[in-house]
């Protein structure tokens, strides 16, 4: 059995179809999905889509795009939403300094908001970082939080793979892993210890080979796991093995792994 243990199916690219996603995702061996709101309305809307779909769990929180929209009554409508038994952890909160499409001071700040109020909710962090490597780094050794969470579609160096596993964390490996030119991405998963390795999608975006230039679902992570079990040199078997317990571990999901 396969985790996808990120992607966006509360976005306007699967409302078309999202039950045939859900079925294809179930049979491709995916056995659970971690849906991501990025916004507070898609938070909402992710935890309707997990009322519907059993296999399907929440992350709540705000993606550093769209935190110039977080005011006074944000974190409160969180905290509420954080009651529903569907919700295994927060975020994405982060940095993307790629974009800029919030400014880079306000994502800071709301960065370290974002990361304690995880903490006062007791629940592990998911964490984006596109083109801000040092600083990302930097806010999580600040951070007295507990360190439990993910780097999500890890794309810093062997140094930053290694500080993130020493504070801790889980590295989340994206399905450009897939591609012929990331040979850079592909020489870090070699390093990960197995035991903190978790697969993705990122869906829609971020499609993995063969499917690249066409939408991302979660049931291309199946391509995924198969090119970093290739890289790894272990069986697909095991690799979809370690990596759902390590989800099961990480998001606290009440959901039985076969071994
Ligand atoms: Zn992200
Ligand atoms: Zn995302």
């Amino acid at each position: 059995m396969f985790i996808d243990s990120h992607a966006h199916l509360e976005m306007s690219e699967f409302n078309r179809d999202l039950p045939d996603v859900v079925k294809r995702a179930a049979d491709a061996g995916v056995g659970c999905i971690i849906t991501v709101g990025t916004t507070l309305n898609d938070c909402r809307k992710a935890l309707s889509i997990a009322a519907r779909y059993e296999p399907v769990y929440v992350v709540i929180g705000v993606h550093p795009h769209e935190v110039k929209a977080i005011d006074e009554k944000t974190y409160d409508a969180l905290r509420i939403l954080a009651k529903n038994e569907k919700v295994v952890a927060f975020g994405e909160t982060g940095l993307d300094f790629f974009r800029n499409l919030s400014p880079r001071d306000v994502q800071i700040r709301r960065f370290g908001e974002q990361l304690d109020l995880a903490e006062e909710l007791d629940l592990p962090v998911v964490i984006h970082d596109r083109e801000a490597h040092t600083e990302t780094l930097n806010i999580l050794k600040r951070w007295k939080g507990k360190k439990r969470g993910v780097i999500h579609c890890f794309s810093g160096d062997r140094a930053m793979a290694r500080a993130c596993l020493d504070m801790g964390f889980y590295i989340s490996i994206p399905g450009p892993v897939t591609f012929p030119k990331s040979t850079r991405l592909r020489e870090i998963v070699k390093d990960i210890p197995l035991e903190r390795l978790l697969l993705e999608t990122d869906c829609p975006y971020l499609t993995p080979e063969p499917h690249r230039g066409k939408r991302n679902e979660p049931a291309y992570v199946v391509h995924t796991a198969r090119k970093i079990a290739e890289v790894k040199g272990i069986s697909l078997d095991e690799l979809a093995n370690a990596t759902s317990l390590n989800a099961k571990e990480l998001f606290r999901l009440p959901i039985e792994i076969a071994r």
